[in-house]
């Protein structure tokens, strides 16, 4: 729910040429901040003349505006031309610097380069939107001129902006990137990260602008778990890419080496991929809770390769690399085979996909899909079988309850006929619901 405060400020002629503060409270986890202030800026006096009435306006109150986070920083300044300001992580109005709004007292810089004599009530409104779930989808897995991509940093960002999606991440071969360097893209979230990239296999290091110090290449096993090991002490979120890649796939033991995430579809659905999501059905059926991402591996457009395919949908609190990271880590997400296509949620009472809850005789796996087209098939999959739960004859969204008969996990799958006459292939894949038993009381 929106929030909205006024703050009256009345300000007297001695103040004329002075700059003042007004502080408030950022309330916790809020997205945008939006703040409007009025107040009587010219003074009309009708006067007769011959032919009609002219109204002389005379300018009498002038207040400019600026704004501190808790931390006294600058977070923009405006003149008396602009009454309307609105800042959230990614986008600010030109003149304030898009931020995290920290929760704590912020203070309203008050320039009052002139006051009239009776002095000039100054009116604040001030509207804060708080985060919620929404549905984002971007790229976790793409490529520029610092390594063997073709677009830059700026390039790729306009080409995922025009393609639709919200955030990117630039994971370059053995390339970090800082955030900083990546804020002056305006419009969509931009996450660092590296492709750690090793003859015998390839990771993600994503969120953090230097997951290891020394250079990347590796001579044994223990050296290998200490870059894995840095990144994760540093907080990258780690992403295990392209396990069955032809001629990069993971050769090092997986189970040795701490992960989040594993890249179970990498560019365009083939073979490599499908066995990915069959390594990640066998650890999910062995009881480990794994999200599975994909990404595009993006260098540049082809015939099959392109921005976006796959891409992430995230249900994230807001658009911001730490909210983005975190969905992504807990598994609150789908991967879909372009930026445009289906949808996909799931709820068993109050959790979501990515969550665990115990069991219960009589559960419900609630399913969500939306952008279906005709031919488009609903499967469900869990610890021992598939159920193709619906066809759609058309385009058009469905909902759907599936009863979970015993602990394990529900995850769906959409499959298409991406070509006549061939099998239908992955159009999406959710992360799962975990369904876990109770353990008896020891
Ligand atoms: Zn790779
Ligand atoms: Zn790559």
């Amino acid at each position: 729910m929106t929030q909205t405060q006024e703050l009256e400020i009345f300000i007297p002629r001695e103040k004329e040429g002075k700059y003042l503060t007004l502080p408030f409270q950022m309330p916790e986890d809020i997205e945008t901040f939006h703040l409007t202030y009025h107040y009587q800026t010219h003074q009309d006096h009708p006067e007769e003349t011959p032919s009609g009435t002219f109204i002389s306006s005379k300018a009498i109150n002038t207040i400019d505006l600026g704004l501190l986070n808790p931390q006294g920083e600058q977070v923009g300044v405006s003149g008396s031309n602009k009454t309307e300001i609105f800042i959230n992580a990614i986008q600010a109005t030109p003149g304030y610097q898009p931020q995290e709004l920290m929760p704590g007292e912020w203070k309203i810089l008050i320039g009052a380069y002139k006051v009239a004599p009776e002095g000039v009530t100054v009116t604040y409104r001030l509207t804060f939107t708080p985060k919620e779930y929404q549905l984002l989808m971007g790229d976790i897995h793409t490529h520029t001129i610092a390594s063997d991509g073709v677009l830059s940093v700026e390039e790729l960002a306009t080409h995922a902006k025009r393609h639709g999606l919200d955030f990117l991440a630039i994971t370059d071969h053995n390339q970090m990137v800082s955030a900083e360097s990546l804020r002056r893209v305006k419009g969509i979230t931009l996450i660092p990260g590296v492709e750690w990239t090793h003859y015998q296999g390839h990771a993600n290091f994503l969120g953090i602008d230097r997951p290891y110090d020394e250079p990347f290449f590796t001579h044994s096993d223990e050296e290998v778990k200490a870059r894995f090991n840095s990144a994760r002490a540093r907080g990258a979120l780690i992403v295990i890419n392209h396990p069955f890649d032809p001629t990069c796939g993971f050769q090092f033991n997986m189970n040795e080496l701490p992960f989040d995430c594993l890249e179970v579809w990498n560019g365009p659905m083939r073979e490599s991929n499908l066995k990915a999501v069959g390594l990640w059905q066998s650890l999910l059926e062995s009881g480990q809770q794994i999200p599975a991402v994909g990404g595009s591996d993006y260098h540049k457009d082809g015939l099959f390769q392109i921005l976006g395919g796959p891409c992430m949908g995230v249900y994230a609190r807001a658009n911001t690399p730490s909210e983005i990271l975190s969905a992504l880590r807990a598994g609150h997400s789908f991967i879909r085979f372009s930026p445009q296509g289906p949808t996909i949620q799931l709820k068993a009472d109050e959790c979501q996909m990515g969550d665990a809850k115990l069991w219960e005789a009589g559960q419900i796996v609630h399913i969500e899909a939306a952008g279906l087209i005709a031919g488009d098939i609903v499967q469900v999959i869990n610890q021992s079988e598939e159920t193709v739960l619906f066809q759609a004859h058309s385009e058009g969204h469905v909902k759907l309850n599936f009863p979970v008969k015993a602990p394990g996990f529900v995850r769906v799958e959409i499959l298409r006929t991406f070509l006549p006459g061939l099998p239908p292939l992955p159009a999406l894949i959710s992360n799962p619901i975990y369904f876990l038993e109770e353990t008896p009381d020891q």
